[in-house]
């Protein structure tokens, strides 16, 4: 299993803005407590396409060529020194944030928010698209024989699904509302059932997209419109809002995927008296909110920064099947087509949800 002397290591790398390229790069060297991890599925993410198109997201910003993709599962294929919990041939999901282990939020277990966080394929850390990729041991998952690697590469944004309901207090019966139906919303949406969840709804402005969710962990589908132009964001709002909820009751937890000022400002809206908001989506870095509604019916408004502690649970969860990540995964590619592959999922095409990376 260990890599044969003059092995590749394929990379997909990023040299800049819009220049992806396949570069073959030498197999990692390992250092105490870490593997080297044969990378066999790897999925596509948001993230990677706008490192593509725009060579940064903001703070984070491309200043060397850097290998994307950090959405991996594959198999040890060699075990460096003190390395206790891993040997060769297991199957494994990769936890992509390595934190320090060290800091305080690291050891009051909120690792994710560790300012020494190093973190795949964003700047200057390369990504897991390659064939071998070196990780902390640690941040390894082990897999049962019946959990797939594909299965196991959606562990990733499945995490962000765990942590929002985590961070929404999600408790049995709980109606939730998901603005965004990409593959993040539909697994905030499977997290928020598996956590309890007795309605969920979800909505965005694309048909098919709810037509996919339909069959995937929602109950009911809101077709968003897109704002007037001239319509202040708020008065937008407030009007939808309003529609929407001629259909649907107020929620005990609202989980905003898109980031855009306006789904912000309905999941307020939509919030129950006393619920949360959750804010998931990343979009302009400063937005207006109606604060009044905020303070008068204590609705909790919360940060999401990736997440910390799902990995385990996200295993957990594929092995019992109380989540089913299969349907998401609607096309896969070779390494070598990973130009190929980013541009399928830039165009969204043929209604891919999650397109993966596989060998
Ligand atoms: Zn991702
Ligand atoms: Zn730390």
């Amino acid at each position: 299993m260990s890599p044969p002397q003059g092995e590749m290591n394929q990379c997909v790398v990023l040299r800049q803005k819009n220049d992806i390229v396949l570069e073959n790069r030498p197999i990692p060297q390992l250092a105490h407590g870490e593997v080297l991890i044969n990378v066999k599925a790897t999925g596509i993410c948001g993230s990677d396409i706008h490192y593509w198109l725009h060579g940064g997201i903001g703070d984070f910003q491309l200043k060397a060529p850097m290998v994307l993709g950090h959405e991996s599962a594959g198999i040890v294929a060699e075990v460096g020194p003190g390395v206790k919990n891993l040997k060769v041939g297991d199957r494994v999901a990769l936890e992509p944030g390595v934190a320090c282990r060290m800091c305080e939020q690291c050891k009051t277990g909120r690792y994710n928010l560790c300012p020494e966080m190093s973190f795949a394929a964003t700047p200057p850390i390369d990504g897991t698209l390659c064939n071998y990729y070196k990780h902390a041991a640690d941040f390894c998952f082990k897999l049962p024989d019946h959990v797939s690697l594909e299965e196991a590469a959606l562990i990733e944004p499945l995490s962000v699904g765990i942590h929002s309901a985590r961070r929404a207090n999600i408790k049995s019966g709980d109606r939730v509302f998901i603005f965004g139906a990409g593959p993040v919303g539909l697994l905030c949406a499977a997290a928020a059932k598996a956590a309890g969840a007795g309605h969920v709804t979800i909505a965005d402005l694309v048909p098919s997209r709810l037509e996919f969710a339909k069959n995937y962990c929602t109950d009911s589908q809101i077709l968003l419109q897109r704002s007037q132009s001239g319509e202040p964001n708020m008065e937008f709002s407030r009007r939808m809002a309003k529609e929407i909820l001629k259909t649907e009751e107020l929620a005990d937890a609202v989980i905003d995927c898109t980031g855009a000022e306006t789904c912000v400002q309905m999941s307020v809206l939509l919030s129950k008296n006393g619920g949360s908001v959750v804010l998931v989506g990343m979009g302009g870095s400063v937005q207006s909110l109606p604060i009044s509604e905020i303070s008068s019916r204590e609705v909790d408004i919360k940060g999401i920064f990736r997440y910390c502690n799902t990995y385990a649970t996200g295993v957990k969860m594929l092995a019992s099947g109380s989540i089913d990540v299969k349907p998401l995964i609607t096309h896969t590619y070779q390494l070598q087509d990973a130009v190929e592959a980013f541009k399928h999922v830039k165009e969204g095409r043929d209604g891919a949800i999650k397109v993966q990376i596989v060998a």
